[in-house]
């Protein structure tokens, strides 16, 4: 995990405005996805409800065919951290899921995670999803705010830690990233805090932030499918995600519909549309 990488993409204005296009179409993509997640439906049938989506959108899966991942989502169901491959498994009562998914339009790209509970939640499945929730807005935050992208890291860090009650876990083996032309570019975005600053912040930086927080221990393994990710101590995880452009103004948030408005409004942020 190098810092310092070489190569980062500042977008201009005009490139910021493609990728708001892409991440309004994962947002509703998502709002369909998180429809579909009811006790009983399958996780296909969420993967179905984003694909409908972004084709009706004339969008383009930037999952599905990633390294042969199949789907246009990546369902992740209670002891599942990332990567789960959508397909029978029936949706129970009380599951815990990350729906992330993402797409692209023109070649630019947009990437966002929900944590979804179906059905009753277990108030500590609630805590978690609204913590990981939390703690990735307060990232965003400190985007806007920070000056270096260490920042972000050392923000959701802090929150975390500083949460009452029993304490949660964050995944320190996947991190957020940068995206523009890619899905996946340089800089890597941690989710907690190091010595590293990190590259600055400035505009034309467009960051995924990513926090996956777990109930149990951070370690995890992967199937054999060679794709889900568990956690080893089978406890339950989250994840949130939005991208997020720093454009001349200030930031706004892609694949937010109000642009992160209503939710970063009490931690004093105001983000500024794309003019
Ligand atoms: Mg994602
Ligand atoms: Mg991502």
């Amino acid at each position: 995990m190098a810092f310092g990488q070489p190569s980062i993409e500042y977008k201009t204005k005009d490139q910021i405005r493609k990728m708001r296009k892409a991440g309004l179409v994962v947002s509703r993509a998502l709002d369909a996805a998180v429809a579909a997640a009811v006790v009983g439906a399958t996780t296909s049938d969420v993967d179905a409800a984003f694909e409908a989506v972004i084709n009706e959108a004339g969008a383009k899966s930037n999952f599905k065919g990633y390294h042969g991942f199949p789907a246009t989502v990546c369902v992740s169901v209670n002891e599942e951290v990332v990567h789960g491959i959508p397909g029978p498994r029936v949706l129970q009562d009380g599951d815990i899921l990350s729906i992330d998914g993402g797409c692209s339009i023109d070649g630019w790209h947009g990437d966002s995670a929900r944590g979804v509970i179906v059905g009753t939640a277990d108030p500590e499945d609630q805590r978690l999803s609204d913590v990981t929730e939390e703690a990735m807005w307060r990232g965003i935050a400190a985007l806007a705010n920070g000056s270096r992208v260490g920042d972000i890291g050392n923000a959701i860090d802090d929150y975390v830690s500083s949460v009452e009650g029993k304490p949660l876990g964050i995944l320190e083996d996947y991190v957020g990233h940068g995206i523009g032309t890619a899905m996946h570019q340089a800089p890597d975005v941690l989710n907690y805090r190091t010595g590293h600053r990190g590259p600055k912040i400035r505009p034309g930086l467009c960051l995924a932030i990513e926090p996956m927080l777990v109930r149990g221990d951070i370690e995890t393994k992967t199937l054999d499918d060679d794709w889900t990710v568990v956690t080893t101590d089978a406890s339950r995880s989250c994840q949130w995600e939005h991208t997020v452009a720093v454009h001349d103004k200030g930031i706004w948030v892609l694949t937010a519909e109000d642009g992160g408005t209503a939710k970063l409004a009490p931690l004093g942020v105001t983000p500024v549309p794309l003019d």
